[in-house]
């Protein structure tokens, strides 16, 4: 293997960067795969989330009741028994059932 005889320290020196060049290329090269597999990866074990903004789903813009965020129905507290209730649901404004309202009054 024949080198010519000027290059001596130039050749390392290229030979260096070249190195620090595919090793950069490699690495955004990986990063970009990685992000892809991810991608490919969400979207298949939830693809409500990745499709969710391009699309509006079945559900609607408000989505099934019981989802993370306020509901339409505002839940009332039973004074008596702590259970959660819908307002229309209440009894006398401010019990789960007739039982609890008994037992208040
Ligand atoms: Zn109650």
């Amino acid at each position: 293997m024949s080198r010519p005889f000027f290059c001596f320290g130039v050749c390392n020196m290229i030979r260096a960067l070249i190195g620090l060049l595919i090793a950069a290329i490699a690495a955004a090269f990986i990063r970009a795969v990685i992000g892809m597999i991810t991608k490919e990866v969400t979207q298949m074990v939830n693809p409500d989330a990745a499709g969710g903004q391009a699309k509006p789903g079945p559900a609607g813009p408000g989505g099934p009741a019981g989802a993370a965020g306020p509901t339409p129905t505002a839940l009332k507290k039973c004074p008596v028994c702590g259970t959660y209730v819908p307002a229309a649901q209440l009894i006398g404004g401010r019990f789960c059932s007739e039982v609890c309202s008994t037992k208040a009054s």
